[in-house]
C-alpha cells in the first residue's frame, strides 16, 4: 500500500522538484479561511520574504497568484499589454515562444529576437530592435535548452529606453542571483514547484512601481479579471475579498520559502554548482557532454547534457522510472539528443543524484559512476 504513495520517488526533472520536508508537513495543517487574520499575517510574511528573494525595493508589491508559473507569465501580459503595443520578446526556446504567444493574444505586436538553439540571446540583438517598444520580455533561464540569458545586460539596455522589462524567473529566483531593483526589472514571476520545492499551484510575482504606473494608465481594463493587479491589491493589501486563495498551498509555500531564505542564496548557488560538477564528473567518461557550448550561456539549475552516441534514451529512462527515478529528456528538436537534469530546490542534493548514479550502474553495466560522483563531491568539499 505504501508503495502506491511514491514516498521514495526521486524527481530529477526540471520541475516539479521534490517537495521540501517542511512544506510537506505544512500541508498537513488544518484548514483556515482565506479571510482569517492568521492567514493575512502569513501572507504578509510571504510578501516580505518574496521581496528578499526577488531583491525588490522595500515597498514593492509581491504576492502569490493561485495558479502555476504560466499564470504568472500570463498575468504580466494581461495587465501590462494593450491592443497594438509593441512588445519585444526574446525567444530562444519553448518558454520564450510561450511568452510571445501570450503577448500576441493580449493584442501586442510582437517583435521576436531569437538565437540558435542552445545559445543565449545576444544583448546587441535586443538593442537593435528596442526603438518604439513598450515592453521587453525575456526568460532568464530557458528550461527547454538549459540556457541562461544575460538578463543584467539586457536590463541595462532596456533601462534607458523607457520600456518595461518582464523577466521569467522560474528557474532562477530562489536558487540563483536575482536582483530585481538593482537590474531594473518591472515584472518577475516564478512557479512554486521549481526552485522553492513547494507544491505546484502558486505563482509568486513581484511588480515594480513603474509597472503599476503603466497598469494605471490603461485605456481599458485587463481582460483577465482573475489576476487584475487592482484585484490582487484588494486581497493582499486592503484585505478585502477578491477570490478564495488556496490557503493550504500558502502554508506549504511559506514553509518552503522560509527554508530557502534561512539556507541563504550563497549556499544554494554552491550546492547547485557542486552537484552539477559531480554529475558531469561521473557521466563524462561515458560520453555525456554539455549541450550548451559556451560556459557563460549555461543555466546552472537545468543541466542539459548531450547523450553519448547510440545511447538508448527512451529505454534507459524507462528503466530508471521502474526504479522510481524520473529523468527528463529533450523537448522538440532536442528529443532523443539530450537529458535535462533538474538542479532546482531539493533536487540539487547529493543523495538523489547518487541514487541516479547507482541505478545507472545497474542499467548500463558500468561500475565507477557512484565512486566518481562521490570523489568529485569530496574534491570540492575538501
Ligand atoms: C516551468 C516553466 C514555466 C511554466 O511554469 P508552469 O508551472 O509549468 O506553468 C515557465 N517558464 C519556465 C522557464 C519554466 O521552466
Amino acid at each position: 500500500m505504501f508503495d502506491d504513495l511514491h514516498l521514495d520517488h526521486i524527481l530529477l526533472t526540471p520541475g516539479p522538484t521534490p517537495i521540501h520536508p517542511r512544506a510537506q508537513r505544512a500541508l498537513m495543517r488544518g484548514m483556515l479561511g482565506h479571510m482569517d487574520p492568521e492567514v493575512f499575517a502569513l501572507n504578509r510574511e510571504i510578501q516580505a520574504d518574496l521581496r528578499v528573494m526577488y531583491g525588490t525595493r522595500p515597498d514593492d508589491f509581491t504576492a502569490v497568484l493561485a495558479g502555476t508559473g504560466s499564470l504568472g507569465m500570463e498575468a504580466g501580459f494581461a495587465n501590462l499589454v494593450e491592443q497594438g503595443d509593441e512588445i519585444l520578446v526574446c525567444a530562444n526556446g519553448s518558454f520564450g515562444r510561450r511568452m510571445a504567444e501570450m503577448a500576441a493574444r493580449y493584442g501586442a505586436r510582437v517583435r521576436l529576437v531569437t538565437a540558435p538553439l542552445g545559445e543565449a540571446i545576444r544583448p546587441e540583438d535586443v538593442a537593435a530592435h528596442l526603438d518604439g517598444v513598450q515592453m521587453v520580455a525575456v526568460v532568464h533561464g530557458e528550461t527547454s535548452t538549459g540556457v541562461l540569458n544575460p538578463v543584467p545586460q539586457i536590463a541595462e539596455l532596456v533601462r534607458g529606453s523607457g520600456a518595461l522589462l518582464t523577466v521569467d524567473a522560474v528557474t532562477t529566483a530562489g536558487m540563483e542571483p536575482f536582483h530585481m531593483d538593482e537590474w531594473g526589472v518591472d515584472y518577475a514571476y516564478t512557479g512554486a514547484q521549481k526552485c522553492l520545492s513547494a507544491p505546484p499551484g502558486l505563482a509568486p510575482v513581484a511588480i515594480s512601481e513603474r509597472a503599476f504606473a503603466r497598469y494605471s494608465a490603461r485605456r481599458t481594463p485587463t481582460p483577465l479579471w482573475y489576476c487584475d493587479f487592482e484585484g490582487l491589491q484588494d486581497y493582499w493589501t486592503r484585505h478585502t475579498y477578491h477570490h478564495t486563495v488556496p490557503v493550504n498551498l500558502h502554508f506549504a509555500f511559506h514553509a518552503a520559502l522560509q527554508a530557502a531564505l534561512e539556507e541563504g542564496m550563497e549556499a544554494r548557488v554552491r550546492r547547485v554548482q557542486e552537484v552539477g560538477a559531480a554529475i558531469l564528473a561521473a557521466l563524462a567518461p561515458l560520453g555525456f557532454s554539455h549541450y550548451v557550448r559556451r560556459p557563460q550561456d549555461r543555466l546552472p539549475t537545468v543541466l542539459a547534457l548531450r547523450l553519448p552516441q547510440g545511447f538508448d534514451d527512451a529505454g534507459v529512462r524507462l528503466a530508471l522510472r521502474q526504479r522510481e527515478i524520473s529523468v527528463t529528456g529533450g523537448l522538440g528538436p532536442t528529443a532523443g539528443m539530450i537529458w535535462r537534469l533538474g538542479l532546482m530546490g531539493e533536487a540539487a542534493r547529493p543523495a538523489p543524484y547518487r541514487a541516479l548514479m547507482y541505478a545507472l550502474e545497474g542499467i548500463l553495466g558500468e561500475s565507477r559512476l557512484v565512486a566518481r560522483f562521490d570523489e568529485a563531491l569530496e574534491g570540492v568539499l575538501a
